[in-house]
């Protein structure tokens, strides 16, 4: 099949660029969860496949910023049904791979677009959570914060033990600004230059994802899109990898190891 020749080929050019790297960027999205069962559109509308809600409002604005301050037990229901549906999902192999490249002594900084926080459970130290973490809590009151495993034991809305207002999840609403600290590390990171730049599951519809890809492009920095999706971005870089995230990264690895040019370089 010349689409598998095309793909060993590709991922044995990844893995020859990969060797070669210092300073690994790697920009996942809702993709990159989609191995460990995770809904993918936008990473949690999936649930709501008519886009609908059975309060009769479509989904973003259930889980809209705007909503939040006008009702917030209505978006904490619809965010407690996301958790539940995830609920016992663990990182998957892909996450695990990205952990090993950062062992094998290379600086992997990973931006990712997903709360679930699975690239921190996996063993990667330099995650920049640019939408927040589902299972950190925190009261807008009186800054209490908490981290939880799940939802499980939580009465939902959650009501903060310090001041009894409404705890609420450390994630980006819709319509809500990203985190200031998030972008101050994210424009450091880029600031450091890295020299090879791997997105991961995203369709980089958002100009803070696109725009680093398209600057190394420019660059001639290597550029790598794993998506089993083609998008614009996938036909501007170097290498698409059209599959799954676990699959190409577990392969990548793979060929990393045999090619000689493996993990000895610590
Ligand atoms: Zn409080």
């Amino acid at each position: 099949m010349a689409g598998h020749d095309n793909d060993l080929a590709a991922i044995t050019a990844v893995a020859g660029r990969l060797a070669r790297a210092e300073r690994l960027l790697v920009i996942t999205g809702a993709g990159m969860s989609a191995d460990s069962g995770l809904p993918t559109y936008r990473g949690v509308g999936g649930l709501y496949n008519d886009g609908g809600t059975d309060d009769g409002i479509p989904i973003e604005m259930a889980l809209s910023g705007g909503m939040y301050a006008q009702r917030p037990a209505l978006t904490w229901k619809y965010i407690s049904q996301i958790e539940q549906a995830c609920r016992g999902a663990r990182p998957n192999a892909g996450h695990q791979v990205l952990a090993r490249l950062e062992k094998g002594g290379r600086q992997v900084t990973i931006v990712t677009q997903n709360v679930d926080g699975f690239h921190g459970q996996a063993g990667s130290g330099d995650v920049i959570e640019m939408h927040g973490n589902l299972h950190q809590l925190r009261c807008p009151a009186c800054n209490h914060r908490e981290q939880v495993p799940d939802f499980a034991d939580l009465a939902i809305p959650p009501v903060c033990p310090a001041c009894d207002g409404m705890l609420r999840p450390r994630v980006v609403l819709f319509d809500e600004m990203l985190p200031d600290i998030a972008v101050a590390r994210y424009e450091q990171a880029l600031a450091q230059g890295p020299d090879m730049v791997m997105s991961i599951g995203t369709t980089a519809v958002f100009p803070y994802i696109a725009e680093p890809i398209r600057q190394a492009v420019r660059e001639g920095i290597p550029t790598v899109d794993i998506n089993p999706v083609a998008s614009p971005l996938s036909r501007a870089v170097d290498h698409h990898l059209a599959m799954p995230a676990a699959a190409a990264l577990t392969a990548i690895e793979l060929a990393l190891a045999t090619s000689g040019l493996g993990e000895t370089a610590t």
